[in-house]
């Protein structure tokens, strides 16, 4: 935490004042109140006896700790302000030459460890930020506002790879490895491979326990589509230590980039997020030992679900700072750019449009930050984040591609950022689960609710 405040000037200060007094008056409730509201409805209550009407109806202190979802408390209100003014300054004038090369600025990587961004959750006793997963998903969401490239990287790096060493590493893993992560060496998680996408667990990638001494495994296979790979030092690999168990013999094992028969593939050439490295990763007789494993044995199907289920917040939040962004780019130049002798956005037919694309990326973060509170106040949110990547996902392409539109001419070339942002939306609907597969929780998870006798 302390690191990224020292991205906060006056400005922070002033927003992180505001959100108190927003957060902490209750004047809403008290508005209602002088009203003469909550008379009326205590009266109704009374009258028919209904437990429903009371609790709706109960009295304004009651309410004292009801938070609207994106009214933020003062942490999150400085992070978020904070993520904004480092996406400003030290991202925002290397996107294009990141797209153009296809590359991650090394510097920025740097940068990026040193404020704290790459161990948002992870304990201070390894060198993290001790940040809140909701915290998480401001820092991916300002970042994705400027680059969903560079916010994709800090996205999978935390909510997916630290968030399982923090879980269920053990303490030699988190004491040599995730203080690594936290403050200075990339990670991947490599769970596709050519055969497993969505039905990810078909992977074929085989971990053999080794004959010559019984405690090291020997990791074979190749795994797709790794993001970070490029750049990581370590990987998240998940493999069989027997294929005849199914998904039962999946486990999770830590391995270095620098063992012997890890070999770094081909780097895909991609329609967007083309800062974000995605490579296939070979695995050629890499011997592991026991300790990499990552919580038990044929565990690794249980450590992929939950991390993903996360991880799709996260996404979901890429998607909406996207989304946001295209707006940023296009709003201003629809209000200078002249036809007619007029705004372009003075004409009702494009007010309309922004009205309502305002209107979508709103839902969608709000479905985000619903999903991001469940989880950080320990509830079940699985269905809830699917919720939250599906529609975020569908939402920024859909206004990404508006942006253009409303661009005209202009939003088509290079010049402008709203291509990028809509050649960066597409992924959205394909990693970490792609859109079928976020109907398919949904529809999972909230049919039975729906069954009889
Ligand atoms: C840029 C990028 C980065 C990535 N990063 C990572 C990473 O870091 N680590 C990692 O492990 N993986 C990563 N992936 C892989 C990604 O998670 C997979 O691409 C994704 O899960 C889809 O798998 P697939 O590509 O094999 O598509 P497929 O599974 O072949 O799907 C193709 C189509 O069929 C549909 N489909 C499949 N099964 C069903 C079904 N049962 N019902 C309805 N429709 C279905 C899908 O919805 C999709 O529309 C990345 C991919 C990309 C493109």
């Amino acid at each position: 935490m302390k690191v990224v405040l020292r991205y906060l000037g006056a400005r922070a200060a002033f927003s992180s004042q505001r959100a108190r007094s927003l957060t902490g008056s209750n004047h809403a409730w008290r508005r209602f109140d002088r009203a003469g509201w909550f008379a009326g409805c205590k009266d109704h209550s009374q009258r028919d006896g209904v437990s429903r009407a009371r609790h709706f109806c109960a009295s304004p202190e009651k309410h004292s700790d009801a938070r609207p979802l994106l009214v933020w408390n003062d942490e999150e209100q400085m992070v978020k302000d904070a993520t904004r003014k480092f996406a400003l300054e030290s991202v925002a004038p290397l996107v294009k030459q990141m797209d153009r090369d296809a590359k991650m600025d090394a510097g920025l990587l740097g940068q990026m460890f040193a404020n704290g961004y790459m161990g948002t959750e992870v304990s201070a006793e390894y060198g993290g930020s001790e940040m809140t997963f909701t915290q998480t998903c401001l820092i991916v969401e300002e970042l994705a506002r400027v680059d969903p490239a560079v916010s994709v990287i800090v996205d999978i790096h935390n909510t997916l790879n630290n968030r399982i060493l923090s879980q269920w590493g053990s303490e030699q893993q988190k004491q040599a490895v995730l203080s690594r992560m936290a403050t200075q060496s990339l990670s991947s998680f490599c769970l596709s491979e050519a055969g497993a996408g969505s039905d990810a667990f078909a992977l074929r990638t085989t971990a053999t326990e080794s004959k010559d001494g019984g405690s090291v495994f020997v990791l074979n296979g190749a795994k797709m589509w790794i993001s970070n790979a490029a750049e990581a030092e370590f990987f998240i690999v998940f493999a069989s230590v027997d294929l005849q168990l199914g998904y039962k013999g999946i486990t999770a094992f830590l391995v270095e980039r620098a063992a012997s028969g890890l070999e770094i593939g081909k780097k895909e050439d991609k329609l967007g997020i083309r800062a974000s490295s995605c490579c296939e990763v070979r695995f050629d007789s890499v011997r592991v030992p026991v300790e990499n494993i990552i919580g038990q044995t044929g565990h690794g199907y249980k450590i992929a679900i939950e991390s993903l289920n996360e991880g799709r917040i996260g996404i979901g939040a890429q998607m909406v700072g996207l989304a946001q962004g295209a707006l940023d780019a296009v709003i201003p130049y629809s209000m200078e750019r002249k036809q007619f002798g007029k705004p372009i956005a003075s004409f009702q037919g494009m007010q309309f449009q922004i009205a309502q694309a305002l209107t979508e990326v709103e839902a969608a973060r709000l479905l985000v930050y619903n999903a991001a509170r469940l989880k950080d106040s320990g509830r079940p949110f699985q269905t809830e984040a699917a919720y939250a990547k599906l529609f975020a996902s569908q939402i920024a392409q859909k206004v990404a591609s508006q942006c253009i539109d409303w661009a005209g001419g202009v939003g088509f070339t290079r010049e402008y950022s709203m291509e990028k942002f809509y050649r960066d939306a597409k992924i959205g609907q394909i990693y970490e689960g792609t859109s079928n597969m976020q109907l398919a929780t949904i529809a999972k998870n909230m049919l039975p609710k729906w069954t009889t006798g």
